[in-house]
């Protein structure tokens, strides 16, 4: 059953497409924009689609008949968004998103619920380490009695004096743990994205850090996978 629209923007949307391309099944991929994309084995459209209604008016207007978010497990809008567009236009709808990391023995997990949790839930005097990405940076602009160590891809812009920027990529357990105990880090802030980033996760442990795990947004009701396969079983089981 085709046409397929893939919301991408992660690599489970470039496995699925790929399983798809190599299935011959008809599929679209559609990406917000806001970064240059990844290459897809599929056809691309690009930018948002106006809300919910437009979204409907998309899916209506193209002939789709399943939808599959398979955006970011951080994206909080779209996932409400396809859902309802979905129901709207009566067509097949499921999520596909990464199992989130789970704290193993020796790890010092506090969830949070959002950014703002985690930053008030900082001791006075931390020296944190925000591996949260630069948009996070307004919930903790109050936290001027801490030290903030910001890792981000891009150069930054201005900061506040008590933000120190760090332009890198995640590296291994061996080269985090370094970094850690270089800057002298007392505790680390991630979100709980899950994925192949675990290492940061893994130097905490190393080094006793508490980490303070941002939850992820809530999802709508509806099928989840985890796996690309398992999504392109669905999809050719409705065929
Ligand atoms: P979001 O808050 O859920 O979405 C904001 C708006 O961006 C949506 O309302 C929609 O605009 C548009 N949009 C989002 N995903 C889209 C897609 N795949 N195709 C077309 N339009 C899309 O999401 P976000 O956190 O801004 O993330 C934007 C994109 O970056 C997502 O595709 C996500 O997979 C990817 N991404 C996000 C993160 C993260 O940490 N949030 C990390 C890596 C990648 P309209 O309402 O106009 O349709």
């Amino acid at each position: 059953m085709s046409p397929v629209l893939i919301l991408g923007g992660t690599t489970e949307a470039r496995a699925l497409a790929a399983l798809c391309a190599a299935r011959g099944i008809d599929a679209e991929v559609s990406l917000a924009g806001l970064v240059p994309g990844a290459s897809y084995p599929l056809p691309v459209r690009t930018g948002g689609f106006g809300g919910t209604a437009g979204l409907a008016r998309h899916l209506a207007g193209r002939g789709v008949r399943l939808l599959v978010d398979a955006t970011h497990p951080f994206a909080a809008v779209m996932p409400g968004n396809a859902a309802q567009a979905a129901a709207a236009a009566g067509v097949h709808h499921a999520m596909l998103k990464r199992p989130p990391w789970l704290p193993g023995p020796g790890e010092h997990w506090q969830d949070l619920r959002d950014l703002a949790a985690a930053a008030a839930a900082l001791p006075p005097g931390a020296r944190a380490f925000l591996a949260t990405g630069a948009g996070s940076l307004p919930a903790f602009s109050a936290r001027t009695d801490c030290r903030l160590v910001l890792r981000q891809m891009t150069a930054p812009g201005e900061l506040p004096p008590h933000v120190e920027p760090l332009v890198d990529r995640p590296g291994s357990r061996e080269a985090e743990t370094r970094l850690f105990r270089g800057l002298a880090i007392t505790h680390l802030v991630a979100k709980n994205s899950g994925g192949p980033t675990r290492a940061k996760l893994d130097a905490a442990r190393d080094l006793g850090l508490p980490v303070l795990m941002v939850s992820r947004p809530a999802l709508p009701p509806g099928r989840l996978f985890v796996a690309p396969q398992a999504v392109l079983d669905w999809i050719e089981g409705l065929a």
